[in-house]
């Protein structure tokens, strides 16, 4: 019997998998070990078939019923930030065929090794290439990468709200098959020059999301795997973030967007918690995938070791009572120290140096300018074809209604406009941005018309979408589209 190596190892990390490779291991681990399950989340956008690696349960009941914390780990989601892929195939090697058998003994492991296959194989040396006077790209493998986007030109992760594209929608139906524990998900960053070997983060949309999860990766879990990691390996890791000035770290570190396009952000609004990963772009490919593989371990054992509080905390998680449903920019967290190199490596862009400590202040909090009180639930046009089969493929329950009218608040638009979106995929993109007023007043249900509890498992996210004025739901991404005029009645109500 033949270990399986990733193209990676066997290039000396010259070159990274391409998605044959990755079956052909998966194939060759499973043939070697019963302890992985290989299941298929479905095709690609162009046909490829997306392997899942199923480690420690059978199935989710099994997992709940031996009391193991779900994981999942989602790799490669922008195909150019190729590690995560290196990093699962390895691990799933070494928790079967190797040392690292404590794994699948305590947890369940959901492994998505792939989730951008199309976008892998458009594999060139000019994708995400290193270019440190604008601060962008990195070292790349010399056999190059795979793109940003899907080989139908979508940003899968600007896709969680929209689900336009195939593997967004496969992702839905597996996270709510398993739903997980802790979602981990695998990136490369570009940016600033600092001196952390990765940086991570998890939903910046707190004020959206049943806090306690959030609160507690964020306040609790995070900082204390960063710590051992650090003592473990020496790897220095912190939350994600770039200078608000590029040639200054006194300037202020501020972190990414709250919207729930992002995966890290959706998954805030389920309620359960979430790891956003970010190997630093200007370390070499072999060291950003030492340290992926490095961080998902002490991220399981951190798992292994806070099991009863991680699964806990997630199950006695309550969905807030107001809803953030649109924000500003972040605003001053605090005082923290960021280490980075001396200042004129900094304004050399050279990612080498001194570490040196610089204390500046934190820009990772988001406040929201619009929120909403949670309806007990809304009522769905039945007209509103397009906006009801999004909300299925997000996995919301929709239940008919018996009443023929009922006690509701009813929207009327003001206005409709249009708003460009950037780097949402290929093509250049618009918004739909509504404003509109409610009043109460009694509605007429018809026939077809449906209704969304909010008190379902994703009645947050369901709040989220449904709302006219939010900054990332069904109306801004114009499932609406055909039935909004000024004047008109809004196609969803609430249900006090
Ligand atoms: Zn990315």
């Amino acid at each position: 019997m033949k270990i399986p190596l990733t193209r990676a190892e066997r290039t000396d990390y010259r070159e990274t998998s391409l998605h044959k490779d990755v079956i052909e291991f998966v194939q060759s681990l499973r043939a070697q070990t019963k302890e992985v399950l290989v299941e298929s989340m479905g095709r690609s956008g162009e046909g490829q078939d997306m392997p899942v690696l199923v480690l420690g349960a059978t199935s989710p009941e099994d997992a709940r019923r031996r009391g193991k914390p779900v994981l999942l780990v989602i790799a490669n989601i922008h195909a150019g930030e190729v590690e995560g892929k290196e990093a699962i195939l390895m691990l799933a090697r070494d928790m079967t065929l190797g040392p690292l058998a404590r794994y699948p003994e305590k947890l369940c492991l959901v492994l998505v090794p792939n989730y951008n296959p199309d976008g892998n194989d458009r594999i060139s040396k000019e994708n995400r290439k290193l270019d440190l006077e604008k601060l962008e790209g990195q070292i790349n493998p010399e056999g190059g990468v795979g793109t940003r986007y899907t080989g139908k030109g979508i940003n899968l992760n600007r896709d969680y709200m929209k689900l336009e594209a195939d593997e967004s929608r496969h992702l839905a139906k597996l996270y709510n098959r398993w739903w997980p524990h802790i979602t981990m998900d695998c990136h490369t960053t570009d940016g600033s020059i600092h001196a952390y070997h990765l940086t991570y983060d998890s939903a910046n949309n707190v004020a959206s999301c049943p806090a306690a999860p959030v609160e507690y990766v964020r306040g609790t879990m995070l900082p204390a795997i960063s710590r051992s990691l650090e003592k473990r390996t020496g790897l220095r890791t912190f939350f994600y973030g770039n200078y608000r000035n590029q040639d200054d770290p006194a300037s202020g570190w501020e972190t990414y967007s709250p919207l729930p396009r992002y995966g890290s952000n959706y998954r805030g609004l389920t309620g359960c918690m979430d790891v956003l990963l970010e190997a630093y772009s200007y370390v070499s490919f072999r060291e950003r995938t030492v340290v992926t593989i490095e961080i998902l371990k002490e991220i399981f054992d951190y798992a292994i070791a806070h099991a009863e509080e991680v699964v806990r905390i997630n199950d006695s998680a309550t969905q807030p009572k107001t809803v953030g449903i649109e924000y500003g920019p972040a605003e001053d967290t605090g005082e923290i120290e960021i280490r980075a190199f001396d200042l004129e490596s900094i304004r050399a862009r050279r990612f080498t140096g001194t570490v040196t400590p610089f204390r500046c202040r934190w820009y990772s909090r988001f406040v929201p300018t619009k929120s909403v009180e949670r309806p007990a639930a809304y009522l769905i046009r039945s007209d509103e074809s397009a906006a009801i089969r999004k909300l299925r493929d997000h996995g919301i329950v929709l239940e008919p209604l018996r009443q023929e009218a009922l006690d509701a608040e009813v929207y009327t638009v003001e206005s409709v406009e249009k708003t460009s979106s950037p780097d949402v995929g290929n093509e250049t993109r618009f918004e739909t941005v509504v404003r509109a007023t409610r009043a109460r007043c009694r509605v007429e249900v018809r026939d077809g018309d449906l209704l969304v509890r909010t008190d379902q498992r994703l009645g947050t996210v369901a709040v989220y979408l449904l709302e006219p004025e939010s900054d990332d739901g069904l109306v801004r991404w114009g499932y609406f589209d055909g039935s909004l005029a000024t004047g008109r009645e809004f196609g969803v109500c609430r249900v006090p």
